[in-house]
C-alpha cells in the first residue's frame, strides 16, 4: 500500500490519535525507503518493531527480512493493520505494552541469523525502550531507531560535551553508536513540535569488559548525580583512596568530573573498587 492510500485510509477510518502513546506516524516514502536502506536488512533478518502505527514501516520491513515481530499498545489499530499488512506473511503483530512483554520468549520460534529493531519510537518512553532491549540480554545485533534529535545525541554522546551523562555510557559500552538521518517533523502526521534523527546502534565487541553490569552501572549513576560536582563529591561512600589511585594512572585526581571521564576509565574503576 501506498503512503498517499494509507493517509487516506486513515482519514477514512477516523482514527483518533493518542498523544498518550506517542502517535506521530511517517507519511513520506523517502524516510521509510532511507531507514530500509540504511539499516542493511536481509533474508536471514529477524527484524523487531516496536509501535507499528498504521504500518507503513512494517509493510516494508517485510519485504527485506525474513521476518518481522512487532508490538502495538494500541488495540484500536488492528483494524487498520488488518487490512494494510493483510498480504504480509511474515509479519507478527503482538498487542501488548513492549515494556512488559516476554521477548525472550517471544522470539523463541523463529530462526534467524541477526536479530534487529527497527523502529519509529514512541518518544515518552525512548530510554526504557533500549533499556530494556539491553537488560534482557536479547543479544540485538544492530539497533535503528528514530528518535527525539536531543536524546539521540545523548545517547552517541562523548567525554567533555554537555550531552555526555551515565546513559551514554553504559550505552556505548554495549553499542558502537552514530547518527544515520537528520528528519524534519514535515513528515509526520500529526506534526510533533520536535525535531528527530535516526540512531544505529552496533553491537560492539568489548576488549575490555566490565566484571559486573551492576556494579559499572551504580557507579556512572552516582558520579554524575550532581553533573558539575566533582568525583570528591558524588562518590563519597566509595573507598576515595582506592579511586585516587586508579585515577592517578590517567593522570586525574578526585578533583575530576564524570563528564571528564572516557568508559574505559570507568570500567577500570568499576572492575578495580
Ligand atoms: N511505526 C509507526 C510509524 O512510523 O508510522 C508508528 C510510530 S509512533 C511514533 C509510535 C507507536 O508506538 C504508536 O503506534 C504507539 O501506539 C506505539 N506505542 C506507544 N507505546 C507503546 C508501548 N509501550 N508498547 C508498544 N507500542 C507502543
Amino acid at each position: 500500500m501506498q503512503i498517499k492510500d494509507l493517509k487516506n485510509l486513515m482519514e477514512a477510518s477516523n482514527f483518533n490519535f493518542k498523544k498518550k502513546f506517542g502517535q506521530n506516524f511517517i507519511i513520506d516514502d523517502n524516510i521509510i525507503n532511507a531507514i530500509i536502506s540504511k539499516s542493511e536488512i536481509d533474508t536471514e533478518t529477524l527484524v523487531i518493531e516496536i509501535g507499528v502505527g498504521a504500518g507503513a514501516l512494517t509493510s516494508k520491513l517485510s519485504e527485506v527480512a525474513k521476518n518481522v515481530l512487532c508490538y502495538e499498545i494500541d488495540e484500536s489499530l488492528k483494524i487498520i493493520l488488518d487490512a494494510v499488512l493483510k498480504e504480509k506473511s511474515n509479519v507478527e503483530i503482538i498487542y501488548q505494552d513492549f515494556l512488559q512483554a516476554n521477548v525472550l520468549d517471544d522470539i523463541k520460534k523463529y530462526e534467524y541469523k541477526k536479530l534487529y529493531v527497527v523502529a519509529n519510537l514512541p518518544y515518552y518512553i525512548t530510554t526504557p525502550i533500549i533499556m530494556k532491549i539491553i537488560e534482557d540480554k536479547l543479544n540485538v545485533d544492530k539497533i535503528v531507531v528514530m528518535v527525539q534529535k536531543e536524546v539521540g545525541n545523548r545517547f552517541k554522546a562523548k567525554p567533555n560535551t554537555k550531552e555526555y551523562n551515565s546513559l551514554s555510557i553504559f550505552l556505548n559500552y554495549h553499542y558502537d553508536i552514530k547518527k544515520l538521518i537528520d528528519v524534519s517533523r514535515n513528515v509526520f502526521m500529526p506534526k510533533p513540535n520536535v525535531d528527530s534523527i535516526v540512531v544505529e546502534f552496533s553491537k560492539k565487541v568489548n576488549n575490555y569488559k566490565v566484571r559486573n553490569e551492576d556494579v559499572f552501572y551504580k557507579l556512572i549513576k552516582d558520579s554524575f548525580v550532581q553533573k558539575r560536582k566533582t568525583l570528591k563529591n558524588n562518590l563519597k561512600n566509595y573507598d576515595l583512596e582506592k579511586i585516587e589511585a586508579i585515577l592517578k594512572k590517567y593522570k586525574f585526581d578526585l578533583t575530576v568530573r564524570a563528564e571528564q571521564l572516557s568508559i574505559d576509565i570507568f570500567i577500570d574503576l568499576a572492575n578495580n573498587l
